[in-house]
């Protein structure tokens, strides 16, 4: 299973990462990124897309 962590500090909220999960992990709530129930499959697309370093996934 995958941790997926939001750094709030680099976060503006653009919402590439919503759109790049294949799963519907990502959501944005109030003006940032947040992790939802659903489970991480661990592709990195989130990473891979966010222009500012703002996501970091965590295999356990
Ligand atoms: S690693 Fe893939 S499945 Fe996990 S949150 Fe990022 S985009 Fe979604
Ligand atoms: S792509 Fe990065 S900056 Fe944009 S909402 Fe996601 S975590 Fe935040």
């Amino acid at each position: 299973m995958y941790l997926v962590t939001i750094d709030v500090d680099k976060c503006d909220g653009c919402s590439e990462c919503v759109d790049a999960c294949p799963a519907q992990v990502l959501e944005i709530v109030d003006g940032k990124a947040s992790v939802t129930e659903e489970e991480c499959l661990g592709c990195e697309s989130c990473v891979a897309v966010c222009p500012n370093e703002a996501v970091t996934v965590q295999e356990l």
